[in-house]
């Protein structure tokens, strides 16, 4: 390839990634305070769960009844049958997550109905203007708007894949999304670093430290190389945390022709540094992986590790405190799950700690990322 067609490649690959990198228009975002009852009792996370449920479960069944979802979506093409897939698998899973959050229902529980299928809860969301008491209400307002551009940023991925892959589907069983962890089971993860010494990430570990928080850094090849060169104590200051492979640059590993030496060399780069901190994890960013890639990666004791709740931290149009919000409201929707924040952004530090914080006592687990 020349010179000038390897640029217009480059750019032309750019203009995409930064397309889809911006996703929506706006970002979905929740304002806890609006919720009139307190999350540190199983209880009240169960209520506040079954709220969430409901309220996305008519969002996401009105949008997926969309005649034009490709202009609703302001895309040029929808995969129907990926959409039609990806639709089943998340309202099956909001009727489990409903199921497990009623098990404490008794007479004086509200949200407590019994609903036996998908289109039951969505029927129930939908009437919760008249159902719900009226402390309730400006919640509702609220949920309403965040979860149909939450599920507008489903299903826009799901429109997009294979095509474009992403979090939203696996090519195998052997990749993880986060939905295999228990109930109220949590695990927080940061991407794209580590910064250079003194940055965003050395306090983000400070931080995780004292709140006691074991997370999974997935870093870059390219961050970790100058910092590990620079500082002699790097291994050190991840004490208590794990570290995983992000690959060497941040581009899309479907479409980089050189995409296998990028993850070979991180990992040997991230297991020389890091020894038993290393864990054998492999996040492609933006999600970008081949779909045949799956031989590669068990060949190279590597599994693709993707996520289930983006904080959408990186968004300029994000602050610490939504998208700290942001990330308590998709805890409550999907009850488990894998927490993407990225250590290169400060919000990460002000966000973690009001997570943890807000939840104590709501019997959610914090995971540790050696047991993941
Ligand atoms: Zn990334």
């Amino acid at each position: 390839m020349n010179m000038m067609s390897r640029l217009l490649q480059t750019l032309m690959l750019c203009t995409a990634l930064g397309a889809l990198a911006a996703g929506p228009d706006s970002v979905a975002k929740s304002d806890r305070s609006l919720w009139p009852d307190k999350l540190d009792s199983s209880k009240g996370f169960d209520r506040a769960s079954r709220a969430e449920i409901l309220v996305f479960a008519d969002a996401l069944n009105q949008l997926a009844r969309q005649d034009d979802l490709k202009a609703e979506l302001h895309l040029k093409s929808v995969d129907a049958a990926s959409v039609a897939k990806i639709s089943e698998r998340l309202s099956a899973t909001l009727l489990s997550n409903y199921r497990e959050a009623s098990t404490a229902c008794d007479g004086k529980e509200i949200l407590c109905d019994k609903l036996a299928s998908a289109a039951d809860l969505a029927r129930s969301g939908a009437a919760l203007d008249t159902q719900l008491p009226a402390p309730y209400q400006p919640w509702l307002a609220n949920a309403r708007a965040f979860h149909r551009l939450y599920a507008m940023e489903l299903l826009r991925l799901a429109a997009l894949f294979p095509k474009v892959s992403s979090e939203i589907d696996v090519f195998s069983p052997a990749e993880k999304t986060g939905f295999e962890l228990a109930d109220r089971h949590f695990l927080f993860t940061f991407d794209d670093g580590p910064t250079a010494k003194g940055g965003s990430t050395d306090a983000l570990l400070d931080t995780l430290k004292q709140n006691q928080i074991h997370a999974m850094f997935y870093m870059l090849g390219d961050h970790l190389k100058p910092r590990s060169d620079a500082d002699a104590a790097l291994k050190q200051r991840y004490d208590g945390q794990c570290v995983a492979l992000h690959g060497w640059e941040h581009q899309s590993h479907q479409k980089w022709a050189d995409w296998q030496n990028s993850v070979l060399n991180t990992q040997k780069l991230a297991q020389q540094v890091f020894g038993e901190a290393y864990r054998p994890y492999f996040r492609p960013p933006y999600g970008q992986r081949r779909p045949d890639s799956a031989a590669f990666f068990a060949q190279n004791q590597l599994q693709v590790a993707l996520w289930n709740i983006d904080s959408q931290d990186w968004n300029a149009k994000i602050s610490d405190v939504e998208a700290a919000q942001r990330v308590m409201s998709l805890m409550l929707l999907w009850r488990r799950g894998v927490i993407l924040f990225h250590d290169i952004h400060p919000k990460a530090n002000r966000a973690v700690p009001w997570l943890v914080k807000s939840l104590a006592g709501s019997g959610v687990s914090w995971d540790r990322c050696q047991q993941y």
